[in-house]
């Protein structure tokens, strides 16, 4: 078990983003400078390509599922919606959504005294992201020792490097069991509006079961990436056949072991990281298996490994607590490492980086080369575009699945599936009759009240706020909506981890509303010179490169959306996010205004 090397334990303690592509910009790089631009052309040429198809970028996506569509939202997991009177009553705190976003930050302020906590979900447990993805193969791409949250506190080791979907499921419970809070949640219940009572100064919250609930603060846990959203394909509506979302994964229909699909013609449309967890398994169940493929992922090793029980048994408590405080630091570079560093111009970091990521996607290359028989299939399921620009995936199955005979890659070559008849897609005058079509296409993106209209001060609504720009401190405040506090939204940092980013912001949120309660006021929000100052430092940082206009497009990148000024994520780095944070705390009034 690799967990006993040295070497592994270097690497379980080394950040994450050392384990998808490795960049020390003091390294050497492999290539001559002609063949890194060479390389780049090819991504701008498959880039222009891709965007010529969609010039219409996001508006692409149907994010409203309503009409013969609904059906694709509907929750396979829940039985009957358990009939209930509606709430007429007030929290302290109250969290729209059940993920890990609420969950950990609930423990926090369990932990500084807050009793009346509610978690209102639209699902029928908490869990979020893990509650409805409950596709074959759904697991995390992140080690578990540092994804699951509060793993101190709940005495836990997860049981493999990479946790699977079932055990974070059974993990988000038991944070929910330890916490209490299950005593007032209320679940197959979403939030549709979230208006500021300016003479009680409170939130009133009201829901899709006639409730009215009042909260003296809200928390917006609705999750990055969990709304379901569908490509607008002609004739989508046509299809026999039966179909579903990858997020709302029908057993009814394939066996919980998928051995119904044994005599079925099965589609998937998508080969992000939901389809290609759950191809390989398709793969083997599948009598026949067509993926329709518009861009691919790149899919490196993914190397999982059972946890060593000795090595489990000799953490000291407090284990997690130090491998993130670890993260906070950020690497930790020797002092000729820092001259060396700091005598770099910032061209010739970017550059490094670059050709470092080209590196690794030609390595991805190279990896398919050596395990897809088939010349052709190889060729297209090479990425042709910068490492990261598309989220990175991990499955060591994946590519194998290619050298099965029933498995087939309709390769769109950045088209897409443009029309779905009665029997199944149709691309270039071939159709392909499928017994079931699978949607793999995702997920809406880092928006802040879905669902669920947000009304702060005078009347004023969020997305009408928001409409030239997001404006944020931190991602988190958001001046004219007092008590609110908004998680997983843009202006944040990023980490590919992201529960790094949710345990920072839960901390933080968890200390805001302990000062207020502790100090008797009533209200915080945001001074709008502390949120000016933010909005340009992330003007300012995401400014940095033409990563953006570069890129394939994608989620990332607002599908090749010219960079969006302020509306995406703070790329000043993890480190200095959290610092910025801890400042803010440490002289409050500086940043906030408090009422009485
Ligand atoms: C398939 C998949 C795989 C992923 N893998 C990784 C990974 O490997 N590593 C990683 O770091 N991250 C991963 N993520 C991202 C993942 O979403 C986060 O890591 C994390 O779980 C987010 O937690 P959250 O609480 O913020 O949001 P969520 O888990 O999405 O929870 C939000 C909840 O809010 C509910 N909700 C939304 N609106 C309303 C409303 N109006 N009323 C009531 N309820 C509402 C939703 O039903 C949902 O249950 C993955 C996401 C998906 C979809």
């Amino acid at each position: 078990m690799a967990e006993k090397t040295s070497e592994a334990t270097a690497e379980k303690f080394a950040p994450v983003g050392m384990a998808i592509g490795a960049f020390n910009p003091l390294g050497e790089t492999a290539r001559s400078d002609a063949d890194y631009e060479s390389i780049k052309r090819r991504f701008a040429e498959e880039r222009d390509r891709r965007l010529a198809y969609r010039p219409e970028g996001s508006g692409q996506y149907i994010f409203e599922l309503e009409g013969p569509l609904a059906r694709y939202a509907v929750d396979p997991h829940a039985g009957e919606i358990a009939e209930r009177p509606p709430i007429d009553d007030e929290v302290e705190c109250l969290f729209i959504g059940g993920g890990f976003s609420a969950l950990l930050t609930s423990a926090r302020l369990r932990e500084r005294g807050v009793e009346s906590i509610r978690i209102v979900e639209r699902g029928a447990d908490v869990g979020g992201t893990w509650y409805w993805n409950r596709y074959p193969g759904v697991a995390c791409d992140v080690p578990s020792y540092d994804y699951l949250p509060l793993l101190d506190e709940l005495d836990y080791v997860p049981l493999n490097r990479y946790a699977k979907g079932p055990e974070i499921y059974a993990h988000c419970r038991a944070i929910a069991k330890k916490y209490g809070l299950y005593d007032l949640a209320v679940f197959q219940t979403t939030v549709t509006s979230t208006v500021w009572d300016e003479a009680e100064r409170t939130w009133e919250v009201r829901t899709d079961r006639g409730d009215r609930m009042r909260a003296r603060f809200v928390i917006c846990a609705n999750g990055t990436l969990s709304k379901p959203k569908l490509s607008k394909i002609r004739g989508m509506e046509s299809f026999r056949g039966h179909s579903f979302h990858t997020s709302r994964w029908d057993y009814a229909y394939t066996g919980r072991d998928l051995s119904k699909l044994a005599d079925k013609v099965v589609g998937i449309i998508g080969t992000g990281a939901s389809a290609v967890q759950s191809i390989p398994r398709l793969a083997v169940a599948a009598k026949e298996l067509y993926v329709f493929q518009r861009t691919p992922s790149s899919i490196d090793l993914r190397n999982d490994w059972a946890t060593d029980p000795n090595w489990a048994r000799r953490l000291k408590p407090g284990w997690q607590a130090k491998r993130r405080e670890k993260m906070l630091r950020g690497p930790e570079l020797s002092d000729e490492q820092k001259a060396q560093m700091a005598a770099l111009s910032r061209d010739e970091k970017v550059r490094r980086q670059e050709n470092a990521n080209i590196d690794y996607m030609m390595r991805i290359h190279e990896r398919i080369d050596a395990i897809v028989e088939d010349k052709v299939t190889a060729d297209a399921l090479k990425p042709w575009y910068m490492f990261m620009c598309k989220r990175p995936c991990f499955d060591d199955e994946y590519l194998p699945s290619y050298n099965r005979r029933n498995v087939h890659l309709v390769d769109t070559k950045g088209k897409g599936i443009t029309e779905i008849t009665a029997q199944g897609p149709t691309f270039e005058g071939t159709p392909y009759a499928l017994d079931v079509l699978i949607y793999a296409t995702g997920f809406e993106v880092q928006k802040t009240g879905i669902y669920n209209r947000i009304v702060g001060e005078d009347g004023r609504d969020l997305d009408e706020k928001y409409r030239d720009g997001v404006r944020t401190l931190f991602g988190i405040h958001t001046q004219g909506f007092p008590n609110l506090f908004i998680m997983g939204g843009y202006q944040a940092s990023f980490q590919f981890n992201l529960t790094d980013i949710l345990q920072t912001q839960g901390d933080h949120i968890a200390d805001c509303i302990d000062h207020v309660r502790r100090s008797g006021f009533r209200t915080i929000d945001v001074k709008p010179e502390a949120e000016d100052w933010w909005v340009e430092q992330v003007i300012e940082h995401r400014g940095k490169t033409t990563r953006n206009q570069e890129c394939t497009p994608g989620y990332y990148n607002f599908e090749g959306a010219a960079n969006r000024r302020q509306d995406g994520n703070y790329n000043g780095g993890m480190v200095r996010y959290y610092s910025h944070m801890r400042d803010a705390r440490a002289a409050m009034d500086q940043s906030f205004d408090f009422e009485k």
